[in-house]
């Protein structure tokens, strides 16, 4: 990448752990990339720091109420500002080579949307889009030639290792999961763990929403339908390993049994990388794998029972429920975080709301919001009954 000249790169979410991380190797490598837009949903003063030290074109914050105090902050710096969802248009529409698109949740669909239309790199971690949207993406994607660098480890790895021009010759994939803090729990024992408990992954650092997932296999769920969109895969070729050493981050099996992983440390600034660099490759100050110091690297098959997460995932692909799933869990992510509800009450709850409402095939954007923000009106009501007090 050394001899060509900097590309550009709009990073959205970029106060968060993956658009930190980002920035950081952005900031690694100051002849590599030129930043255009940086957008977060309401720090201010991260956000202000960043556009300044990385000379952005553009500043926006998704809140609107933050808007004056961006606004404020970045007087005299010539750093143009903007707010609400408009503003996050704005940023990924503007010209770029490529959109890390590292918003949590929903709220980051429309902007990743927008990105792939208008042909741009999509480095991908907002995984909630893809399973909100992902027949939508992929269509707009193929259509706009817009490339899709997937972020997530697990799907970073195995874009590393897939033959895509040999698809046939792939038996399935498997998608390794840590387990998370609760992997030995009983049933029993996960209804009295807190927020805290909760948020304190074994092996990954990570925003709140994507923690509470990891110790729900609630993330799994969402990178099993992520990765049948990616790979153009059916649920049934898509298998879940546990692996609570993150060392191997994922595998594809081929017909004749050889099996491709792609191993390293457990620090997300290997995929950021990888993605950032794709076709070349940078240096990170990624800690080097020590596979001796390691010693073992141990697997089990996730437990059905304890974790329903990975059965409804599966469901929700088959039955066009996806948009359901995302909504309820965010919900649900939202109020275990607030201490309103059990942490095994969030599964029980995605499980209802997937049986509450219809699968929606072949939706516009539109379509999409209307359903989620349906399912979000009806999670407040189907609430009430999981409160703990
Ligand atoms: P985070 O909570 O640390 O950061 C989220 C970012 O999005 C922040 O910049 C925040 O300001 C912004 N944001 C939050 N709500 C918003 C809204 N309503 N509108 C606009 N912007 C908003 O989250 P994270 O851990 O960095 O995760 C980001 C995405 O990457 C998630 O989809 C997650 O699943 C995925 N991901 C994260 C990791 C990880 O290691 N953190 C790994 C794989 C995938
Ligand atoms: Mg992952």
């Amino acid at each position: 990448v050394c001899s060509q000249s900097p590309r550009s790169i709009s990073v959205m979410g970029s106060t968060g752990s993956i658009g930190t991380n980002t920035i950081d190797l952005i900031a690694r490598n100051p002849d590599l990339f030129r930043v255009e837009a940086l957008t977060a949903n309401r720090n201010v003063d991260l956000l202000a720091k960043q556009a300044i030290a990385l000379n952005a074109k553009m500043a926006v914050v998704a809140d609107p109420e933050s808007y004056e105090s961006l606004k404020n902050t970045l007087a005299g710096t010539g750093i143009e500002v903007a707010a609400g969802p408009e503003g996050l248009l704005e940023a990924a529409e503007r010209p770029s080579d490529l959109v890390m698109a590292a918003i949590v949740g929903f709220a980051g669909l429309a902007p990743t949307l927008a990105a792939i239309k208008r042909g741009a790199t999509l480095l991908l971690a907002n995984k909630e889009a893809l399973v909100c949207a992902g027949d939508l993406m992929m269509a707009a994607a193929q259509q706009s030639k817009a490339r899709i660098l997937p972020v997530d480890s697990e799907h970073n790895a195995i874009f590393q290792v897939f033959d895509f021009e040999r698809k046939s010759g792939i038996e399935h994939i498997t998608l390794t999961a840590s387990g998370g803090p609760f992997r030995l729990f009983s049933q029993d024992q996960m209804k009295h763990v807190t927020r805290e408990e909760a948020l304190a992954h074994p092996n990954w650092v990570m925003g709140e929403k994507i923690s509470v997932d990891s110790a729900s296999m609630m993330n799994k769920g969402l990178e099993l339908i992520e990765a049948a969109y990616l790979f153009g895969l059916p649920e049934n070729q898509i298998k879940v390993l546990i692996h609570p050493q993150s060392i191997i981050h994922s595998m594809v099996s081929y017909v004749d049994g050889s099996v491709l992983a792609q191993l390293g440390s457990p620090d997300m600034r290997t995929p950021i990388a990888y993605a950032l660099a794709w076709p070349e490759r940078i240096k990170t100050p990624v800690a080097p794998l020590d596979l001796a110091r390691i010693g073992q690297l141990t697997f089990e098959e996730p437990d059905p029972e304890r974790f329903p997460a990975l059965d409804l995932a599966r469901i929700a692909l088959n039955e066009h429920k996806t948009v359901i799933f995302n909504a309820a869990n965010e919900v649900a992510v939202e109020a275990f975080l607030s201490e309103k509800i059990n942490f095994i009450s969030i599964a029980r709850f995605v499980a209802e709301a997937m049986g509450s409402f219809p699968g929606l095939e072949e939706a516009s954007l539109v379509e999409i919001m209307d359903l989620d923000k349906e399912v979000r009106y009806w999670c407040y009501e189907a609430l009430k009954t999981y409160l703990v007090n």
